[in-house]
């Protein structure tokens, strides 16, 4: 009999899920990614060998099950979910349907099948505003738009799954995902893209022509707004690590994921400047709606908990990263056998 784990990703074709995915296969951990490719992008997995693609939408259940019948799934994690804050205000239904009904149908037909091991992608968005720096996992959760809504709904009926079903599930909130692969073969590509870092280096690469920096006149020492930014192979190595707690602890927990260090948005230019060597026309704008001035984490309980810490915190190194994987935006080839 075969002890190989068998995970299933979904969303495993976007931005972080396809950094977990490399991951999870490079620990010996056989992949099967459900992604709908909506958002993801084939060649984001498909060059890495024995890694299983099925492509279609998390709340099918046909092909759920399915899935299920083909292979020993051990644990789910879901990545797949619709991230734009600004859409998710002028479309909620959208965010509703796809990050809360969908996942109900996965959860459901997980417990069916007697899998009962989930890592869900959170976000520090099901905080709202910050009362209280850094933000611990138990600050008030008061999501100010649709996304994060979404987001702590799934938190919240993940606890019910468990008291009802005992499915025990790690819930990851993310601060700003950055980065790329530290050897270049995948990183982020969103259409549209609305990060900060990659548009800086639009602007620095002249594929756009400035940058508009939402606000200076935050209270912050630079007057524009602080993020807490993590490198998406931090995040990816935070999964198997609570892959590993949910095997060996089973039971629940939830966890920021940050650097625990705020970079203000004139500091990431500044850094983008240093890295490529190049100039970034810079336009002073509006406040963007709904931003908080400053979000910065603590990450202590992961750290504590999980034995979790960031390979790649210093914010030149993730800007450098994403530059290289800026500059090709070539997908790594399949790796012939
Ligand atoms: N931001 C900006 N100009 C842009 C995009 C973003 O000044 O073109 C700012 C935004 O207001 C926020 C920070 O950069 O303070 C990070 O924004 P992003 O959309 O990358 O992530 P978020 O914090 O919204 O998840």
């Amino acid at each position: 009999m075969s002890t190989e784990k068998t995970v299933l990703v979904t969303g495993g074709a976007g931005y972080i899920g396809s950094h977990a995915v490399l991951a999870l296969a490079r620990a010996g951990v056989k992949v099967v990614v459900l992604d709908n490719l909506v958002y993801g992008h084939r060649e984001a997995t498909e060059w890495l060998h024995g890694v299983e693609l099925y492509t279609g939408d998390i709340g099918n259940r046909e092909l759920l099950r399915r899935i299920f019948a083909e292979h020993p799934i051990d644990a789910v994690m879901h990545f797949a979910a619709y991230a734009y804050v600004g859409e998710s205000v002028t479309n909620p239904g959208k965010y509703y349907l796809n990050n809360v009904s969908a996942t109900l149908v996965l959860l459901d037909e997980m417990v069916a099948a007697g899998i009962l091991n989930f890592v869900f992608s959170s976000t520090c968005a099901t905080y709202g505003v910050p009362v209280k720096l850094p933000l611990t996992e138990d600050h008030s959760q008061i999501p100010i738009n649709p996304y994060g809504q979404t987001k702590l709904m799934v938190e919240k009926i993940l606890a019910d799954f468990d008291r009802a079903h005992g499915l025990k599930s790690v819930c990851f909130r993310y601060f700003n995902a950055a980065g790329a692969d530290p050897e270049g073969r995948i990183g982020e590509m969103h259409d549209p893209e609305t990060h900060l870092i990659p548009l800086v280096l639009d602007a620095a690469s002249g594929t756009r022509e400035f940058i508009s920096i939402f606000g200076t006149d935050y209270e912050t020492p630079d007057g524009t707004c602080i993020r807490d930014y993590i490198h998406v192979a931090d995040l990816a190595d935070a999964h198997l690590l609570g892959l590993s707690f949910l095997e060996s602890e089973k039971r629940s927990m939830s966890f920021n994921l940050g650097n625990e260090q705020g970079t203000s948005v004139r500091e990431i230019i500044d850094a983008a400047v240093r890295v490529t060597g190049k100039e970034v026309p810079v336009r002073e704008a509006d406040r963007r709606e709904g931003d908080p001035p400053i979000l910065v984490g603590s990450s202590a309980l992961a750290e504590r908990t999980l034995g979790w810490k960031p390979q790649f915190g210093d914010i030149e190194t993730i800007v450098r990263h994403a530059w290289r994987w800026h500059q090709s935006k070539a997908w790594a080839r399949p790796v012939s056998e």
